[in-house]
């Protein structure tokens, strides 16, 4: 039987119930640590953001802020989840590509500790909105093109974020003749599931080259190795690649910012579902309890995870399976060609290091419900974010006169 945190996968879902999003908070802590201390050890001035969008949930959140992780939000709706986790605006930045006037009031009255500028109308808004002197860093496009799936590239030329280095520079000019802001520095971000440590240190000096100045935010987007046959660039590979180019390149008193998200908590992540039916038609299919719904990069990015049969781990496995999710859509596959024991109705299955953007993106599709999330260590398991309810998904909606939504 597969064991998370000491306790039984079997045991998870006949008490939580399926699917179930399963971290090893243990495991969470120790890659806090190994970002956190790494880069101290190699640059002391130094800070790691949690890029919260890869696991938007308050148990995180807190949980980055106790690992001495700040928080970077993108919009008001993680500012909301981060704030109420209890994380001190102080340690915030708030990021947007399209911020609107009613998300910078909320980040300002909140007192966020920087804010991203993307572009001149967000100066414009914060021209009329800014009260008081607030820290900004100005996110340059830096014009890279990351060997990475081009939905997830963030800093080519084209890219929607940001600013090439000519706009760049009239916007810094332009904040720094205003009272109100205080420009500290400069941030890139080339994109994410980035295998290429030396792209990820490229953006170190393109962050440089738009000039001098206190804080150098060179973004997230450090890969993970998904399946067995991957392999990915350790935390202290990347550490020491970002770190040489920022001794070459940034004033030696800057201070180095980095936000991972994907690497800090994918594999720190499972989710287990049920097996429901098994059949052998054109191919061999297991399909599970869940699908494209609470697990939208199988579809998208398409990356190989790999599936485990959770409580079979001793039998041999002598099937070649497709293991298949119950939305309406062929792309709804979690493995093709996997190779399991002969699976029955019941078994669990564990898809592998799902804990980054998989919460993220999960959806309503043909009415699926949001699964739970539990945190495991030392036998033990505690439910961090409920199961969203059928009442849930139905009270959003207005009925016909008669129908009452009660
Ligand atoms: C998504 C994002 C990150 C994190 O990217 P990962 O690939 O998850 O590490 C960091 N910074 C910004 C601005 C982002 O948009």
């Amino acid at each position: 039987m597969l064991h998370l945190g000491g306790c039984s996968a079997q045991d998870l879902i006949a008490d939580f119930g399926s699917p179930l999003h399963v971290y090893d908070e243990a495991g969470l802590r120790a890659q806090a640590q190994r970002f956190v201390q790494g880069l101290r050890q190699r640059w002391p001035n130094s800070e790691v953001l949690f890029a919260s969008k890869s696991f938007p949930v308050p148990a995180m959140y807190r949980l980055a802020q106790e690992e001495g992780v700040s928080i970077d939000v993108a919009g008001a709706g993680e500012l909301l989840l981060a704030i109420r986790a209890g994380c001190d605006p102080s340690r915030i930045y708030f990021h947007g590509n399209a911020k609107t006037d009613e998300e910078l009031e909320l980040a300002l009255e909140h007192r966020v500790s920087t804010i991203i500028v993307d572009n001149f109308d967000e100066i414009s808004r914060l021209e009329r909105l800014l009260t008081r002197p607030q820290q900004v860093l100005i996110r340059l496009i830096p014009d890279i093109d990351a060997d990475t799936d081009a939905a997830i590239q963030t800093g080519g030329s084209t890219s929607k974020f940001g600013l090439p280095y000519d706009q760049a520079l009239r916007a810094v000019a332009r904040m720094e003749a205003h009272p109100m802001f205080d420009v500290v520095g400069v941030h890139v971000h080339i994109g994410s599931q980035i295998f290429n440590t030396a792209q990820l240190a490229e953006a170190v000096r393109k962050a440089a080259a738009l000039g001098s100045f206190p804080i150098y935010n060179v973004g997230g987007g450090l890969g993970v190795k998904y399946a067995l046959g991957q392999s990915a660039p350790g935390v202290e590979e990347y550490l020491d690649a970002i770190t040489d180019e920022a001794r070459q390149h940034l004033p030696a008193d800057a201070k180095l910012i980095i936000e991972p998200g994907r690497s800090l908590v994918a594999r720190s992540g499972v989710t287990l579902y049920q097996v429901v039916s098994v059949k052998h038609t054109g191919r061999h299919f297991v399909a599970i309890d869940g699908g494209l719904a609470d697990q939208l990069d199988i579809s998208v990015a398409g990356e190989p995870h790999e599936v485990i049969a959770a409580n079979r781990m001793n039998d041999l496995a002598a099937d070649v399976v497709d293991v298949v999710g119950r939305q309406c859509e062929s792309g709804d596959v979690f493995a093709r060609d996997a190779r399991l024991p002969g699976m029955q109705i019941g078994d669990v299955v564990a898809y592998t290091g799902s804990g980054a953007y998989s919460y993220t993106t999960s959806n309503n599709y043909n009415g699926a419900l949001r699964p739970a999330i539990v945190f495991v260590g030392a036998g033990h398991a505690r439910l961090v974010t409920r199961r969203e309810t059928f009442d849930e998904l139905l009270a959003l909606h207005l009925y016909e006169e008669g129908h009452p939504n009660e």
